[in-house]
């Protein structure tokens, strides 16, 4: 198991408080008509170097009086289930309640780790009271204030000395991190909220309103991936060309963070040169693309309308032919998971080992029927191609005159590579080296 940490405990002890810091952003919606905390409360955090994921179960109970015994065991179950190590946080303040005796109840029958954290440990007196959190039956108790933040560095030295050594990767890592990017009011926060099924981010008509960026894991088809939602690339400013430069600011960095770049547009206003822009900028950095075709359904439609559409828009960004397309409606829900399928597919590809026999077999006939063309009467030999090992498809191609090999003739080999191996969606470097 990866290393987690799970927040258990009754509403108002301060787990989404003490979730926040750990995570560094505000990640949390609250709902403040319901009091309920919309979100799935689930990030990662690093401490001294250890990456763990932190789940705030709090999201799983309603805020209200009436709690009852299953609600509890739900919630505990779930941390048992997913944590490697669990934190029970109680409120000194308030010092121990009937409910904080049944999670005990519960935590106890555990073998994990627990930590009974006594929050709201605001001031010194207060860190002192935390002796009569011993009736709960856990050995380890560490007074923190999720508000100041004092005391969290003593209890994190504690959690990650539970972690296996593993705990220095990534949690996320192997996971297709995607992101949506497109100018605005293309539909992102639409097919977002698709894909949720909730009403994540809010939608409206009026550009300029701010939201925010969030990270969510998922797990769908049996296949996990994790969403940058960079809808909150809108910021309030009053002025529109002050909309689209932070678009693009932000979109890099949510390019930057991804793995797979779902590029949508509009269907009614086509590509136009900021979607290219953004298009580059994805493949500057060896990102994955997709292209999704938003709002079709305002598109009037015969027989062949989605194939001219398409070459169309193929013939725009030569020579990214590979580029998948597809055709979604974010208000009707259409093809949404197709949209998702693809670009897993694509991350498959960006990871795709090709074996040196496998390339060398494929590659090499064809370099033989069309060498590099000599230059200065020296004749450039290819002699084998293996791949390299960077997070996207590179291959070195170990040659005598390395130099000489000129662009139209590396296009040909990306060709292909792409010929012989599916790469759809992902860029293809290429390194000639001297043998
Ligand atoms: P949850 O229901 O357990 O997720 O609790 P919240 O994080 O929503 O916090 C409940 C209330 O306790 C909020 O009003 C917080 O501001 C407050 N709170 C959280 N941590 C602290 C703390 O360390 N000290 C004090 N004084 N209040 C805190
Ligand atoms: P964002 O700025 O890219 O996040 O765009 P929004 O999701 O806020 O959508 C902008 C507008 O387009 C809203 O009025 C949506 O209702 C509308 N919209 C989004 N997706 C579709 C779609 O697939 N079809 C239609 N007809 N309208 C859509």
């Amino acid at each position: 198991m990866a290393n987690s940490v799970a927040i258990v405990g009754r509403p108002n002890v301060g787990k989404s408080t003490f979730f926040n810091r750990l995570i560094g952003e505000k990640k949390a919606i609250m709902d403040n008509e319901s009091g309920i905390t919309r979100d799935r409360h689930y990030g990662y955090a690093e401490w001294t170097n250890k990456f763990f994921t932190v789940i705030d179960t709090g999201g799983y109970v309603t805020n209200s009086d009436d709690i009852f015994e299953g609600a509890i065991r739900q919630q505990v179950t779930l941390a048992l289930e997913e944590a490697s190590v669990i934190l029970f946080m109680v409120d000194v303040n308030i010092g121990i309640t009937e409910l904080d005796k049944e999670f005990a109840n519960i935590l106890r029958k555990s073998k994990k780790p627990i930590i009974v954290v006594a929050n709201k440990s605001d001031t010194n007196e207060k860190s002192m009271m935390v002796g009569e959190f011993y009736q709960l039956g856990f050995h380890e108790i560490y007074p923190v204030s999720s508000q100041s933040g004092f005391g969290t560095g003593e209890l994190l030295d504690k959690v990650v000395s539970y972690f296996e050594e593993q705990g220095n990767e990534d949690p996320d890592a192997g996971i297709p991190k995607i992101t949506i990017a497109g100018r605005p009011n293309v539909g992102k926060s639409s097919f977002l909220n698709a894909i949720l099924g909730t009403e994540r981010s809010i939608v409206t008509d009026i550009s300029g309103t701010t939201r925010d960026s969030i990270d969510t894991r998922y797990k769908q088809f049996g296949k996990e991936f994790i969403i940058t939602d960079t809808a909150g690339i809108r910021r309030k400013t009053k002025v529109h060309e002050d909309v689209e430069f932070y678009s693009v600011l932000r979109s890099i960095n949510a390019i930057e963070k991804a793995d797979v770049v779902l590029l949508m547009i509009d269907a009614e206003l086509g590509l136009e040169s900021q979607d290219i822009n953004i298009l580059r900028i994805a493949q500057e950095r060896n990102k994955g693309v997709v292209i999704l075709v938003n709002k079709w359904d305002l598109i009037e439609k015969d027989t062949m309308t989605l194939k001219r559409y398409e070459e169309d828009l193929i013939s725009k960004i030569q020579p990214n032919n590979h580029i998948p397309v597809v055709f979604i409606s974010s208000l009707n829900k259409t093809r949404i998971f197709k949209a998702i399928e693809t670009a897993i597919e694509v991350y498959e590809f960006l990871t795709t080992r090709i074996s040196t026999s496998a390339l060398n077999e494929a590659i090499l006939p064809e370099i033989e029927k069309y060498p590099p063309p000599s230059i200065k009467g020296k004749h450039i030999k290819i002699k084998y191609i293996t791949q390299l090992p960077t997070p996207y498809p590179s291959f070195a191609f170990f040659c005598n005159l390395p130099q000489y090999i000129k662009e139209p003739y590396e296009r040909f080999l990306i060709n292909k590579i792409r010929l012989n191996f599916d790469l759809k969606g992902a860029p293809v470097r290429l390194f000639f080296r001297k043998k």
